[in-house]
């Protein structure tokens, strides 16, 4: 199934199974309300499920505050897949964005996400005389933004607790980060 841009789609079947790319994109199990969700444009494999067409699902985007030193955003970025510690670095000055290529054994919402904490970067910085408090608050609002990037392009919140369980390790401090995304979800998750 071709989606050429964000798309809205209702179903009552009993669960959802979508694969993009060989692996699992989308999968819910539906109760006797049904389930509308989006997808963003890409192609798919529907393995489970009878989708309608609908109107796109308006989910609110998470709580955010402003950005706090804002760089503008790079454009005509080159994408260039390389092992890579930090797995995603965006690199100005070469206007390159180096991927580890572990990210394409991955569901795609994985390095989007991972992808859009970066450009958070541009909103949300720490420097070298930053607190720790001010460093990890960086780290939250890059996720957040990030999972908003996600929202307005057509996932889902399951698949932003998705990326967030593939892209982040279990470390105390990465933890926290966890936290705070979803407790964050759970103010906008329509399915309660
Ligand atoms: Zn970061």
């Amino acid at each position: 199934m071709l989606v050429s841009e964000k798309t809205g789609f209702k179903t009552t079947s009993p669960c959802v199974l979508i694969y993009e790319n060989g692996m699992p994109f989308y999968a819910r199990d539906i109760d006797e309300n049904g389930l509308k969700f989006n997808l963003p444009a890409g192609e798919y494999d529907v393995k489970k499920g009878d989708l309608d067409q609908c109107e796109t699902v308006e989910y609110r985007l998470m709580k955010l505050s402003a950005p706090t030193h804002f760089t503008p955003f790079p454009k005509n970025m080159e994408l260039v897949w390389e092992a890579n510690p930090h797995k995603c670095q965006i690199d100005v000055y070469r206007n390159k964005i180096f991927a580890d290529p572990i990210f394409k054994t991955l569901p795609k919402y994985v390095f989007k996400w991972v992808y859009g904490h970066e450009l958070g970067h541009f909103c949300y910085k720490a420097f070298a005389w930053s607190s720790k408090e001010e460093r990890e608050q960086a780290e939250k609002d890059c996720d957040i933004f990030s999972g908003n990037l996600l929202l307005m392009e057509g996932y889902n919140p399951s698949q932003i607790r998705s990326a967030i369980d593939l892209a982040i390790s279990n470390r105390l401090s990465s933890l926290c980060r966890k936290f705070n995304v979803l407790d964050k979800l759970k103010d906008i998750e329509r399915w309660k």
